[in-house]
């Protein structure tokens, strides 16, 4: 009987542990989506074993799986030993395993807005991962890292499988959530453990130091989190300045999109709505907006289509697109929700339109898990006009909950969402300015003023599969590949 593929699988923040964004959503359901896939599938894959490894951040949630402590261990490093603290848990089938020591502040946040702050902390995480595998005696087929975070542990692992056994035969993986992040100067980190940046001439000067460009340099494969994100990196508009690199390992880049929990993100079953429904029962959607009116203190009126804007408050998101957009609609009714944290600008801008429009519009300024089911399963349409969009979920739960998405022609979004024909699930539009944005949103209007071709947008993105049924099965694909050593 042939072995299980072995997956070691690290990532910053994994949904319900810890959930920042949406790589928390993704590491915490790929790895359960994987681990569940028939071990037989198509005769091509003999199952899949995978252990996911997070830092053990304060905030880190012990309610809902219970976290045991496991024992501790030493990383060398010049300036003598490093301690590791191991704590174990489980979640659908998948092992998960926080660590910490004193590299992890103990009351910090889990990012830092400057990233240079967290440097340490996903450093050394990143390489105390790989000597985990020592402790446990257990030799991963495939290191799959994610993001700037981790992606050291890519760059350390042909190094360190000199003095590991364990990571003899490892290939490495690496899913990028999100190019821009790169981490921060990270040799003096990599001078501890004897490791140097490099010199290759293929990365620009400024990446040779950079956790993330290192990560892209040595890792065997990369994957963006959608298919037009894969060519999107390779241009001057989105590559962030490593497109000429990326141009290079062109060969060895994939878009394999990111898929939602499907059990998680479910209006027939959400215990956070006031009423749950479902494609057959799409009338007692309304129960939600009017609730969610009640919550906000909007007037109950239907002939109104309630926005929303459920995000980061990052210039990535477009969150000034949208406000200036908003402020063009004129004599168009309309009542927004916005519900997000981040940059203070930002947060203070959603303020400033909440305060010239006190009938139609609430500014939600938190993180709110709950209050976010809520919102897209009673608002009429989610803005999303974002500068770039490695794949986005936001605009998936949307429509699964039928939540119209409003959004940018980029990126994920562009992947996720028809925007014409019969099986139309949302509005797109590419123009990234306020004007852009406004045209687009009046549209969508217009249309939700006719109530048959609404609810038909809405039911074909309610019938949309965004599980990870598909996604998973093609990151099993690449395991196996590179596992039986094909390129
Ligand atoms: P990103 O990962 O770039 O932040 P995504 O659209 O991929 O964007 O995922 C964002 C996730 O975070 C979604 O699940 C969204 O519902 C959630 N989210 C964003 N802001 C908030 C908030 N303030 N409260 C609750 N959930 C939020």
């Amino acid at each position: 009987m042939e072995e299980p593929t072995r997956i070691l699988f690290l990532a910053a923040e994994a949904d319900p542990f810890v959930k920042v964004g949406g790589l928390g959503d993704v590491a915490g359901s790929l790895p359960c989506a994987l681990a569940s896939l028939p071990s037989a599938q198509d005769g091509t894959d003999r199952g899949i074993e995978i252990r996911l490894v997070l830092p053990y951040h304060h905030s880190v949630c012990r309610d809902i799986h219970p976290i045991i402590r496991q024992g501790e261990f030493v990383i060398p490093t010049r300036q003598g030993d490093t301690p590791v603290e191991v704590h174990a848990s489980r979640m659908d089938g998948v092992a998960v395993y926080f660590l910490r020591g004193p590299w992890l502040p103990p009351n910090g946040p889990v990012y830092s807005l400057n990233a240079s702050l967290d440097m340490e902390k996903f450093g050394v995480f990143s390489i105390a991962s790989l000597f985990l595998t020592r402790e446990w005696g257990w030799a991963p087929d495939i290191l799959h890292v994610n993001d700037w975070h981790t992606a050291l542990a890519a760059y350390a692992l042909p190094a360190l499988r000199r003095s590991l056994p364990t990571l003899r035969r490892t290939r490495s993986v690496l899913t990028l959530h999100n190019l821009p992040f790169m981490g921060a100067d990270c040799g003096k980190l990599l001078a501890r453990f004897g490791m140097s940046p490099s010199r290759t001439p293929a990365l620009p000067k400024w990446g040779r130091r950079f956790p993330l460009p290192l990560g892209l340099l040595k890792s065997d494969r990369i994957v963006a989190v959608s298919p037009s994100y894969a060519h999107e990196i390779l241009t001057p508009e989105f590559g962030c300045s490593l497109e000429n690199f990326l141009q290079t390992r062109q060969e060895s880049i994939q878009g394999i999109l990111n898929g939602l929990d499907s059990q998680r993100w479910n209006p027939s079953s959400d215990p956070h709505l006031s009423a749950n429904f479902d494609l057959d029962h799409l009338q007692v959607r309304r129960e939600n907006t009017c609730a969610l009116r009640r919550e906000t203190g909007l007037d109950d009126d239907p002939r109104i289509p309630l926005l929303a804007i459920i995000s980061r408050m990052d210039h990535q998101k477009g969150i000034d697109l949208a406000l200036n957009g908003i402020r063009r609609l004129k004599n168009t009714p309309f009542q927004l929700v916005i519900l997000g944290t981040g940059n203070p600008d930002l947060e203070d801008d959603c303020q400033r339109l909440a305060d010239e429009f006190p009938a139609a519009v609430r500014y939600l300024r938190r993180f709110d898990m709950p209050l976010s089911h809520r919102i897209y399963a009673g608002a009429d349409m989610l803005l999303m006009p974002s500068r770039y969009e490695p794949c986005g979920l936001a605009q998936m739960i949307a429509m699964r909950y039928g939540c119209v998405p409003v959004a940018r022609e980029i990126g994920g979004l562009k992947d996720t969402i028809v925007s014409s024909g019969a099986s139309q699930t949302g509005i797109l539009f590419s123009a990234g300015t306020p004007e852009g944005a406004a045209q687009a949103i009046k549209d969508a209007i217009r249309i939700f003023h006719r109530p048959d071709a609404w609810k038909r947008i809405q039911r074909a993105g309610m019938q949309r599969d965004f599980s990870w049924g598909i996604s998973a099965r093609q990151y099993a694909q690449l395991y196996r590949c590179l596992k039986e050593g094909q390129q």
